[in-house]
């Protein structure tokens, strides 16, 4: 309909600019990146221009005078009327043309010299001859070849050389051809200006690298006492938790020049680049040392060399190339290497050895107390009203890293300027956790009628199982509006407080909660949809692992049937039994979900009447809060209550 095909444009117009102004910061940067490496090349290529074209000017110049002198042209009339009177002094008689000297009438030598271009003239020997009897006039003739070879070798000269430079300007602007100049992209910072109190929690990363600030400081110190001095540290944790922030805050303490490259930055599709790249690094590092050099995503480059199947000799030779200047560089001079990733067991062994990356410094997530730190600290110049609770903000964003926190105070920002206010409410944090971790909502009509109260009725499905049973965490908000990142609505729950266990029944609770929306759709609508597929992805893993990892089935008992590889990114679990148990496995999941699934069930046939009214209200609103929410749940149940009573 004609509402909708009109909110779409409009509204993806809108999520550009939002984008646009989050992103700003990035841009920037990556400009100042891009000067600061390029600035002198950017000047020396200016500078090779304008010489070049100055060159080229002054090879025409030159062949313009070898070959034209300061002549003057006259047609062949003229040269006949001079000769006929006695004017030319000096002619010389080229196939095409005549060069001549003359002298006034009078005898007297004129200093100019004149050409014409000579036409078929079966007259002018015997002018010629006339003239040198009657004024003696001398006359040769000469040949042209010569001194036109000259000039069209100058020419071609000067072609080539105009188009080898302008060929060298190009290719040393695109990297094409350059293979032994590296044109890597350090981005260099004086001064970050960025300090250990930009860096919210993250306390014990904090400790570990005072040690280092310290050492930059005075490097001399340690020297002294014969101390081996660091070379590196590996700042390990996952994506958006600080680590180029760290990173830059040693930078910042110690007071002397950051270089930062991405690992991936220095492969390339040609083989050998990579190492010119980080020896150019160092290069430029120690000649600034004391610095920081920081390489983030190190793993793009330092990735175990047996697990690259068929031999990555490019990622190999940057590698070695990498391993070699760490070796060799004088630690006296006081250069230290952090470098970040996210996945530390794929790094290649040689990278941890002592004198290298032997340090770690682990960057956690945020736990409470860290986020409400960064929180704070992000919202510093941000102007809120009475209403913001930053302890709630952090409560209900359990998970989030750095870079999330601060994103959503930007968007909050945003949202309050948008709407006209000059301070940032508690709703606008709100709405930007929502924004920030399940999208923008989708305007317009998107759901039929029918859909829309299946969605109603599933989200709360949910809602209910979490009011109706103990050891869950209260309803923030339940929605049915489309959001971009896909979802059809949410129920989001904010826990009272941080957690870092869960005990059984809390998970028990949780299966059969998050059960409550396929449960649901089944006793009203008597048919299924699509909408579970999530739930029920999520269920299975929780189920799987309390059987196999957590200990939590009477039927296995303690053993651990399941480990987990990979620490932070690709978290994968490897069964540890054999196909027999693996077998039992499944057939005990498929149990206990059927008997998750039976309990919502019943709980919520049970209170029919509470969701029929609750799902009714949110079809109408879309969106209601917590509170709401429970207004009508205990309104219901009390007057359900009454009615048993009489
Ligand atoms: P990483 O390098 O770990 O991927 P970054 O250091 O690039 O993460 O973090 C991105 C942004 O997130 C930072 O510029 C900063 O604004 C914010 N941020 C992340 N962690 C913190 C923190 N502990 N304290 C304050 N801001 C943080
Ligand atoms: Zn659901």
């Amino acid at each position: 309909d004609v509402c909708s095909s009109d909110l779409y444009p409009y509204q993806s117009k809108r999520r550009n600019v939002l984008n646009n102004d989050y992103n700003k910061e990035q841009n920037d940067k990556n400009d100042d990146n891009k000067n600061n490496g390029n600035k002198g090349k950017n000047r020396n290529v200016m500078v090779l221009l304008v010489i070049s074209v100055i060159l080229t000017l002054l090879c025409w110049r030159a062949y313009d005078k070898i070959t034209n002198g300061t002549k003057k042209e006259i047609p062949y009339s003229g040269f006949v009327e001079m000769l006929d009177s006695g004017e030319v002094d000096n002619a010389e008689i080229y196939a095409k043309k005549i060069k001549f000297t003359s002298k006034e009438s009078d005898g007297t030598l004129d200093k100019n010299t004149y050409v014409t271009v000579r036409i078929s003239d079966d007259k002018l020997a015997d002018r010629l001859k006339t003239a040198h009897e009657k004024y003696a006039t001398t006359y040769k003739g000469k040949d042209e070849s010569g001194s036109a070879m000259v000039g069209t070798i100058l020419s071609y000269v000067v072609m080539i050389a105009a188009f080898y430079l302008f060929l060298s300007l190009v290719t040393r602007r695109s990297g094409m051809m350059g293979f032994g100049k590296s044109n890597a992209k350090v981005y260099m910072e004086k001064k970050t200006g960025v300090t250990f109190a930009d860096v919210a929690g993250e306390d014990e990363a904090k400790e570990s690298l005072t040690k280092m600030v310290d050492f930059l400081h005075n490097p001399k110190k340690y020297m002294a006492i014969g101390a081996k001095l660091p070379k590196g540290a590996l700042l390990v944790g996952p994506p958006g938790t600080g680590k180029t922030l760290l990173a830059k805050a040693v930078a910042g303490e110690a007071n002397v020049p950051f270089f930062s490259m991405s690992g991936s930055s220095f492969v390339e599709m040609y083989v050998g680049v990579g190492a010119s790249r980080v020896r150019d690094l160092f290069k430029q590092a120690s000649e600034m040392a004391p610095c920081i050099i920081f390489i983030d995503e190190i793993d793009a480059i330092g990735q175990s060399r047996d697990s690259v199947r068929g031999g990555d000799s490019e990622r190999e030779q940057t590698l070695n190339q990498l391993l070699a200047e760490m070796d060799g560089f004088d630690t006296s001079k006081g250069i230290v290497i952090l470098a970040a990733t996210n996945r530390p067991e794929t790094l290649d062994k040689a990278l941890l050895r002592p004198g290298r990356f032997d340090r770690r410094v682990i960057v956690e997530k945020p736990d409470l107390q860290g986020r409400i730190d960064t929180l704070k600290v992000h919202s510093r110049n941000v102007k809120m009203d009475e209403t913001v609770d930053l302890r709630e903000l952090a409560l209900a964003t359990a998970g989030a890293v750095g870079a999330d926190l601060a994103n959503i105070i930007n968007e909050a920002a945003l949202t309050a300027v948008r709407s006209g206010r000059s301070m940032v409410s508690q709703a606008d944090l709100i709405g930007a956790v929502e924004l920030v971790f399940a999208g923008k909502e989708k305007k317009g009509k998107l759901l039929g009628d029918q859909e829309k109260k299946v969605v109603a009725y599933h989200e709360v499905g949910h809602a209910l199982l979490v009011a109706l049973q103990k050891h869950t965490e209260p309803v923030q908000r339940i929605t049915i509006v489309p959001r971009t990142m896909g979802s059809l609505g949410y129920v989001w729950q904010v826990p009272e407080e941080e957690k870092y266990m869960e005990t059984k029944a809390e998970l028990e609770a949780n299966i059969v909660t998050t059960l409550g929306g396929r449960a649901a759709e089944e006793l009203k609508f008597e048919s299924v949809t699509t909408g579970a597929a999530n739930d029920i992805e999520q269920v299975t893993k929780t189920v799987r692992a309390m059987i196999t990892m957590y200990g939590m089935s009477d039927k296995f008992g303690l053993m651990q049937l399941e480990t987990v590889q990979g620490k932070y990114l690709d978290r994968n679990a490897v069964l540890q039994c054999s196909d027999k148990t693996a077998a039992k496995v499944d057939e005990e999941i498929r149990n206990q979900l059927k008997k998750a699934y039976d309990e919502a069930k019943k709980l919520l046939s049970e209170h029919m009447n509470a969701l029929d009214a609750i799902a009714q209200y949110l079809i109408e609103k879309e969106s209601i809060t917590g509170q709401e929410f429970m207004e009508i749940f205990n309104r219901v149940e009390n007057a359900e209550q009454n009615v048993e009573q009489e």
